[in-house]
């Protein structure tokens, strides 16, 4: 009994706590009493939660007021000014930074840092970058989101392997980074991230069941289901990439198997394609601008790789019944009308139950607005957890 009597006030306030950040995360700035208005509970409650909430950053007064019996009451909102989080997303080739706010709006563009050939210098390249956005007068940076291509061991916070970014694997780069930098820093895998940036910035708002197809250098998968991002075990599921999708003659998948799905649905498996035909290595990045502007005709090629992304999607449908699946790719830059044939190819091939309930959608999101979303998250967490 005594346990219970002890635990609870505390935790009650920290209920009491993200109802109020609930509530300005959806309609701020407002007024403690708008506040108290809008979450139905007291005044004095208000008040203590956004003292609380005050100190430790989350909040900041403005200089708009509402008048309340004549007296002026300053509104609050989420930091914007005193206080900034970052995000970090990992790339296939070059790595990118930003900083928002506790809403999450970036406060500028986002910082490119080359690529690095090895881990330390990634580090230190991405520590100097962070300590150059952190270098603001006046604004406490709370925390950093970082997210990590390839399979991310959620519970050690570690990267386990990244056919696309071999010099992650083994490391924990939020883990060194939050020792190198002094503030809190969550690691996220980044279809994770995308499903994230989606739910919180995109056109995933409010659903509880959705999946998210990340057709890049790789093929990456996120489910939402139940409102719960599923992750396996250990945050490895998802990785419809390395699934089998040519059983002979398939070409060698970074994952080191052969015929991977990613070998043959994804930007890489393009660039593949580019190279033969030009007779030099041409990347990922490269292939976009190269089709683009003319340089090289992969009309047919688009076509095949268009097919195998519509294998991957119609498995996603099949497997998981999700309400939406939001395809994030930059395929669909070079010829949105490859989005329709995707549509079309996966219609052809799922399950007509299963494919009539889910609403295929480009995605709006970036892997960096993820890598936010989620250093949020997992801050909004430590400071008052939900609960579930
Ligand atoms: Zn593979």
């Amino acid at each position: 009994m005594s346990a219970i009597t002890t635990i609870r006030p505390a935790l009650v306030g920290k209920l009491n706590e993200r109802q109020v950040l609930r509530v300005l995360q959806a309609r701020g700035p407002l007024s403690r009493a708008e506040v108290a208005r809008e979450s139905g509970l007291s005044a004095p409650t208000v008040s203590k939660a956004v003292a609380s909430l005050l100190k430790v950053g989350f909040l900041e007064e403005t200089d708009a007021v509402e008048l309340a019996r004549g007296r002026p009451a300053p509104k609050v909102r989420l930091a914007t000014d005193t206080a900034q989080v970052l995000g970090i997303a990992i790339d296939v080739g070059h790595y990118e930074l930003v900083s928002a706010t506790l809403d999450g709006s970036p406060h500028g563009p986002a910082v490119r840092v080359p690529a690095a050939h090895d881990y330390e210098t990634l580090l230190h390249a991405l520590e100097r970058a962070a300590r150059e956005l952190m270098d603001k007068p006046g604004v406490r940076t709370l925390g950093i989101g970082v997210s990590l291509p390839g399979l991310v061991d959620s519970r050690a916070g570690r990267g386990v392997l990244s056919p696309n970014v071999p010099i992650t694997n083994g490391h924990a780069p939020a883990t060194d980074l939050e020792a190198r930098l002094g503030v809190p820093c969550a690691l996220l895998q980044e279809s994770h991230a995308l499903c994230l940036a989606e739910r919180h910035y995109g056109l995933a708002k409010g659903m509880d069941d959705f999946a998210l197809l990340d057709v890049g250098a790789g093929v990456g998968l996120g489910i939402i289901s139940g409102g719960r991002l599923l992750k396996g075990r250990s945050g490895l599921a998802g990785e419809i990439g390395h699934i089998t999708a040519v059983a002979q003659g398939g070409r060698k998948c970074g994952c080191g198997n052969t015929g991977c799905l990613e070998t043959v649905a994804s930007d890489s498996a393009l660039a593949w394609h580019a190279s033969q035909k030009l007779g030099r290595a041409v990347n990922a990045d490269e292939v976009i601008e190269l089709v683009q502007s003319g340089a090289v005709d992969l009309r047919a090629e688009l076509r095949e790789v268009a097919g195998f992304v519509s294998v991957g999607v119609a498995a996603v449908v099949n497997l998981f019944n999700p309400a939406a699946l939001f395809v994030h790719t930059p395929l669909f830059e070079i010829d949105p009308a490859l989005f329709d044939l995707v549509c079309e190819l996966a219609r052809q091939r799922a399950l007509p139950p299963s494919f009539a309930e889910c609403d295929i959608v480009r995605a709006k999101g970036s892997k960096l607005q993820g890598a936010v979303a989620g250093v949020i998250q997992h801050l909004t967490d430590a400071v008052a957890p939900e609960l579930v």
